[in-house]
């Protein structure tokens, strides 16, 4: 480019307009191609299914985001607690994690938690009632053995 042949003609202002043009120039040029590189990793970025059952693109700025949400939020308030298995723990018709958040979804439903936010005000309560209650029964190990093993005992008495 021959860019220094005019340029001793110019005033002061045209050197600073031409100046703010180049820049201009040059930012849009860069702000197309940043558009393009985003579009790109957006376009070969893996989808990722969270805990909290939700979805986002696996790029940083989206992870951050996601993170911000009020359902990603609560699940983490949730797991914090560790609310799921303490209720796997307490109740004797839950044993999944599965189980344990139908169960947390029904609670929250009975007692008119429908927000994000109202649900995790609720969760150091719920954490009380379930550590107030005792562990349910585990159950019992092979019980059928013991049975055998008596009988067995029971029979070489008798002959
Ligand atoms: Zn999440």
């Amino acid at each position: 480019m021959p860019r220094g042949a005019g340029l001793h003609n110019m005033s002061e202002e045209q050197l600073k307009q031409n100046k703010r043009e180049r820049d201009l120039r040059s930012y849009h040029k860069n702000k197309d191609r940043r558009r393009k590189a985003q579009e790109l990793l957006k376009r070969n970025a893996k989808t990722i299914t969270c805990g909290c059952g939700g979805t986002y693109k696996d790029i940083s700025q989206w992870k951050n985001s996601h993170e911000r949400t009020g359902k990603h939020q609560l699940w983490d308030e949730e797991e914090e607690k560790g609310l799921r298995p303490l209720i796997c723990r307490k109740i004797n018709s839950v044993n999944t994690l599965e189980e344990a958040q139908t169960e947390l979804d029904n609670l929250y439903f009975k007692n008119e938690k429908f927000t994000y936010i109202n649900k995790e005000l609720f969760i150091p309560k719920l954490v009380r009632h379930f550590n107030k209650m005792p562990d349910k029964e585990k159950p019992k190990p092979k019980p059928k053995k013991l049975i055998i093993k008596r009988k067995l005992k029971i029979i070489p008495e008798n002959s």
